[in-house]
């Protein structure tokens, strides 16, 4: 299995990529999926965020209203480091289950993590950054994810800025222009992965540390 992080900032087009690169034959991972699925009623994260944040983060089916947990915990440093302390560790035990799964196989398994950069990614073949300037990510969120303009801007704040991003990045992709713009530098990366070498079919998975955006 050769692993390639991908990451990017909210809205800089990180789940259209993913997209693109499993119709160009990878297997995709992705943290945001993992996050929903360890938070799902009857799970312990479920009880232990009830049991910190009560009811008024739940939905009328007991599942998480993740709009209203995350108006209780982003821009409080306190909250959020609550509730990555109890959404992290089981993140990171399901992300570590899912990558064992393709270990042994010749599969390209794509890792999309949103907070890659903040939470170390030892052991990976490679990161993929897609780049976005935050104001167009921000006009993104609010057209197509029904985002307002601050809340898209203060999800933005918590995360890595763009440069340490950057700094992390072996290919970048930019995602400034149009989406027929943005398959070409799908189709770029991933002529890079396939000319990236191998590694060893038995070569150990190492754990990654925490990576939701929650
Ligand atoms: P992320 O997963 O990084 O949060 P998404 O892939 O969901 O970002 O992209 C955010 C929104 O912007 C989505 O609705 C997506 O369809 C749209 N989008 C992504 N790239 C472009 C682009 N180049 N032009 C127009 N819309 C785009």
């Amino acid at each position: 299995m050769l692993e390639i992080g991908l990451t990017g900032g909210i809205g800089s087009g990180k789940s259209t990529v993913a997209a693109l690169l499993v119709e160009r034959g990878a297997s995709l991972i992705d943290a945001d999926v993992v996050v929903r699925e360890v938070q799902e009623p009857g799970t312990v994260v479920h009880a232990a965020i009830v049991q910190r944040w009560g009811t008024e983060v739940l939905a009328a089916d007991q599942t998480l209203n993740r709009r209203a947990l995350a108006d209780r915990v982003f821009g409080d440093d306190v909250e959020l480091a609550a509730l990555n302390a109890i959404v992290h560790p089981a993140v990171a035990d399901e992300m570590f289950q899912q990558r064992q799964a393709f270990a042994g196989t010749d599969a390209t398994v794509i890792l999309d993590i949103p907070l890659l950069v903040e939470s170390g990614h030892v052991g990976l073949g490679g990161i993929i950054v897609v780049d976005v300037d935050p104001e167009v990510a921000v006009q993104r969120l609010v057209k197509f994810r029904s985002f307002t303009a601050g809340d898209a801007r203060a999800r933005i704040a918590q995360q890595a800025s763009r440069q340490e991003r950057l700094a992390q990045a072996d290919v970048v992709i930019d995602n400034s222009g149009t989406l027929g713009e943005l398959v070409i530098g799908v189709d770029s990366a991933k002529a890079w992965i396939d000319a990236l070498e191998r590694p060893p079919l038995d070569q150990e998975i190492k754990r990654i540390g925490s990576h939701s955006e929650n």
